[in-house]
């Protein structure tokens, strides 16, 4: 079994990715791509885990 030991507790859910670009589908008059940035919910865009009280994360 492949160990996944880093040092830094990487969020599961994004993969350190904790903020993505949404295309919402419609353009800015120029012509570029609206984007929406959306923090990933499990980490809240830390992109980390951290360990918190499960009662503080709730309350986010
Ligand atoms: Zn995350």
């Amino acid at each position: 079994m492949p160990q996944h030991a880093r040092s830094p507790r990487v969020c599961p859910n994004c993969d350190g990715f904790a903020t993505v670009a949404i295309t919402t589908g419609t353009r800015h008059v120029n012509g570029t791509r609206t984007t929406v940035p959306i923090d990933c919910p499990a980490c809240h865009g830390t992109g980390a885990t951290r360990p918190t009280h499960p009662r503080e994360a709730a309350r986010v």
